[in-house]
């Protein structure tokens, strides 16, 4: 196979390559799957986002929320509402700024040269960089949304702006491509930092360093992704079988949007063809009734009648629901010690352990003693700090606490129609949350 036949490597491909036949259809049939409302959201925070860090740099300041909402002027209602949202969040770095939207391009030598954007236009090596191109085709191309480079030279940070709803770690193959892309376009750089910042949420950033010593294991990284997408395109011209596999790239594939035209391979199995995301969601609400449903009758049932409820698979197998007796035990945290204090055994005996044991206290390469990971229940505790009286200690815990933001799906459910204008709510993982 000429690899010169074979699109540049990037980020947008290497979601298509979950599936052959996706891949095929999207990067070798060129077939355009339609811009939706999350690729809008996406292309119109980027677009307000690097003129801003630009600007935010030109100016010497870190936040400049005026201009920021004259660019959000131009934009949809959602990508507004989201950066309204961050912006207390988004600052810039602006003394380490070095640019932002940065083309980048290498060819199979991981050796610096033009690329192309996404409408597959020539893009010449971008001036800032201060090198020349190997005036080779690009195997891999790219697009940093902003870059900073600390004095001295030897240390970088790349920021990635992310829209997504639930977020993720940074160790991801787009990292590997824009963090490898700037140490081969930076030579003196000895570590870049790449991040996610997910612009939806409050400081929610996930990120991952790495040297000029992981260089060999990124390039491996980036050949192994080169030479899946090679075999695509020589099986698409032998005629040998795709492989073809379900996943999120379904959202983006054109047999999700027109069946008929373009049969998915695996469609009766295919969760993403065989319902709607809505009808998903409605199956959803409906096999959580039905859950609830049965928990309770089997509960009152066996209850009734004191017998254990069995059935039996078409393998002979038995199923049986009945009674088992767990144990539950709960450790105290405080006890009166009769002259009108408080003991506390279950602490005093761990410290004593402590004392006698120190060699279980330390901690295994990058974790901490296991005592570190303990941790009272924040449900139980709140119960009580939340009273008027108790603001102070309230305050004074909360201080002390570690309260971090994690991310949830839920349902909510409008709930004017039957109960009043409330929402009620529910969450998949339950309330409960911990400090
Ligand atoms: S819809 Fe079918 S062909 Fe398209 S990505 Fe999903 S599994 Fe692959």
């Amino acid at each position: 196979m000429n690899s010169q036949n074979v699109p540049a490597f990037r980020q947008s491909i290497s979601s298509s390559m979950g599936c052959e036949n996706c891949y095929r259809l999207t990067q070798i049939d060129g077939v355009k799957f339609p811009s939706g409302p999350e690729a809008d959201r996406g292309v119109d925070i980027h677009a307000i986002l690097a003129p801003y860090a630009r600007h935010c740099a030109q100016h010497h300041v870190p936040a400049d929320f005026a201009y920021l909402d004259s660019l959000c002027d131009a934009v949809g209602d959602e990508a507004f509402t989201i950066l309204e949202n961050c912006r207390d969040n988004l600052t810039i770095d602006w003394q380490n700024f070095f640019e932002a939207e940065i083309h980048f391009g290498m060819d199979e030598d991981f050796r610096p040269t033009f690329s192309y954007d996404h409408d597959g236009k020539k893009v010449e090596v971008d001036p800032v960089w201060g090198i020349e191109g190997s005036g080779r085709e690009p195997a891999y191309c790219g697009i940093l949304d902003v870059l900073y480079v600390m004095p001295g030279g030897r240390v970088a940070k790349a920021p990635d702006y992310k829209s997504h709803n639930r977020p993720f770690p940074a160790d991801t193959d787009q990292g590997k491509l824009y963090t490898l892309a700037v140490l081969m376009h930076l030579p003196e750089l000895q570590e870049c930092e790449f991040s996610l910042r997910f612009v939806r949420y409050a400081n929610v950033v996930t990120a991952h360093k790495y040297t000029r010593q992981d260089v060999p294991a990124l390039m491996a990284a980036m050949k192994r992704k080169r030479a899946q997408q090679e075999q695509i395109h020589h099986k698409v011209e032998t005629g040998e079988p795709l492989r073809v596999h379900g996943g999120p790239h379904c959202s983006y594939c054109p047999c999700i949007l027109n069946p008929d035209r373009y049969p998915c391979p695996i469609e009766p199995l295919n969760p993403s063809i065989n319902r709607t995301p809505a009808e998903w969601l409605s199956t959803k609400l409906v096999l959580d009734t039905m859950k609830w449903v049965a928990d309770n009758t089997l509960k009152q049932t066996a209850d009734q009648t004191r017998e254990p409820i069995r059935s039996q698979d078409a393998n002979g197998k038995w199923y049986i629901y009945q009674p088992e007796e767990r144990e539950v035990v709960t450790a105290w945290l405080f006890e009166e010690d009769g002259k009108g204090g408080f003991d506390m055994p279950i602490v005093n005996a761990l410290l004593d352990w402590a004392n006698e044991n120190s060699s279980d206290l330390v901690p295994r390469r990058g974790s901490k003693p296991w005592f570190c990971n303990l941790k009272i229940g924040w449900s139980k505790l709140h119960s009580y700090l939340k009273s008027n009286k108790r603001e102070i200690i309230h305050n004074r815990i909360r201080d002390l606490a570690t309260i971090e933001k994690r991310i949830q799906y839920k349902i909510t459910k409008d709930a004017e129609i039957d109960d009043g204008p409330v929402d009620e709510s529910y969450s998949e993982e339950g309330e409960e949350t911990e400090f």
